[in-house]
């Protein structure tokens, strides 16, 4: 099913998990087992990143997507950068997922890579989104970024590039992780002004080791507000207080969501089973 259909069936708050291939080396199976106790919960769709690692690495994208859909019955959306991608590489993805059943593709540019030069065929997301939709019978979303992309000037020029986005065909968006609600709600009024009326989904992501808060930091922007940071230095030596704190900051920040009535709440899971069913238990009966 198309997400946007699923968006439009219902009023109450959409529940997405976000997972990844396996590391490089490691087998494709490593990853069934977690998914298979992820799609227990029945989320109303998981998602899969597409690496940067080449055609191999890409193609579990793709393989996972199908198997969370046609095997496990829980709907999928598989990402797509376009950054580093030919317009033939691109149509041979699409085609890939059109004979998997794949029907929702989360739409991005990508980050630009050290040493390898772009290949300059699509520039934005929205080049790709708007392509994908010309190609193909696909529901297209797209990314967003509550605290403002790292290489956006400023908001006004980064959510009137979101806009774009939107008219080239996102049918609905999911957020960057963030830690303070105050941030996205301030988001979603900017994104009314402009005129963006698809859903958005609001990106969770449980902290529940120390490395996560510095990789997630440094790597997208994402402030920490005193209160979490306090958490995490009173907890930072005790993994297993740690693990439970972590959980319960993201199940009072999603019932926080739920309650201002958010579209849906996308979980970034690490493909860690045990972290969905914690917060899934906890707010299911809120959805
Ligand atoms: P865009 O929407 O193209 O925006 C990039 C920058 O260009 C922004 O600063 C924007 O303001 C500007 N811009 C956009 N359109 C225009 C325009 N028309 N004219 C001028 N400027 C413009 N990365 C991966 O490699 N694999 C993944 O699976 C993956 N999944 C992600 C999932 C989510 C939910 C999110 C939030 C990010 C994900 N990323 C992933 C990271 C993403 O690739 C990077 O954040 C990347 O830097 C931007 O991608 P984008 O699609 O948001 O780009």
């Amino acid at each position: 099913m198309k997400i946007s259909q699923i968006f439009k069936n219902t009023d109450r708050t959409i529940f997405s998990v976000e997972i990844f291939p396996p590391k490089k080396y490691s087998p494709i199976e490593s990853v069934y087992n977690k998914l298979e106790e992820i799609c227990e919960i029945k989320p109303d769709f998981i998602s899969v990143t597409y690496g940067a690692g080449g055609k191999g690495d890409q193609n579990q994208t793709c393989e996972i997507a199908s198997k969370i859909k046609n095997e496990f019955k829980v709907e999928s959306v598989a990402h797509l950068t376009c950054i580093n991608s030919t317009k033939e590489h691109i149509d041979w993805q699409l085609e890939n997922f059109k004979n998997n059943n794949i029907e929702n593709i989360l739409a991005l540019r990508g980050d630009y890579m050290n040493g390898v030069e772009p290949k300059n065929d699509f520039l934005y997301a929205s080049d790709l989104c708007a392509y994908i939709k010309e190609k193909g019978n696909f529901d297209v979303a797209g990314a967003c970024y509550p605290e403002v992309h790292i290489q956006a000037k400023d908001e006004v020029e980064d959510i009137l590039n979101l806009k774009k986005k939107v008219d080239a065909g996102a049918e609905h968006l999911i957020s960057q992780l963030f830690f303070d609600n105050s941030v996205f709600y301030r988001f979603l009024e900017r994104s009314k002004i402009a005129g963006i009326n698809v859903p958005i989904e609001a990106g969770i992501m449980p902290v529940t080791n120390k490395n996560q808060i510095e990789k997630m930091v440094s790597m997208c922007g994402a402030s920490l507000p005193a209160k979490f940071s306090k958490i995490m230095q009173k907890y930072e030596n005790k993994p297993e207080a740690l693990c439970d704190a972590g959980i319960a900051y993201a199940v009072e920040q999603i019932v926080d969501l739920i309650a201002n009535g958010v579209d849906g709440v996308h979980l970034y899971a690490m493909n860690n089973p045990y972290v969905v069913q914690r917060i899934f238990n906890s707010i299911s009966s809120l959805l």
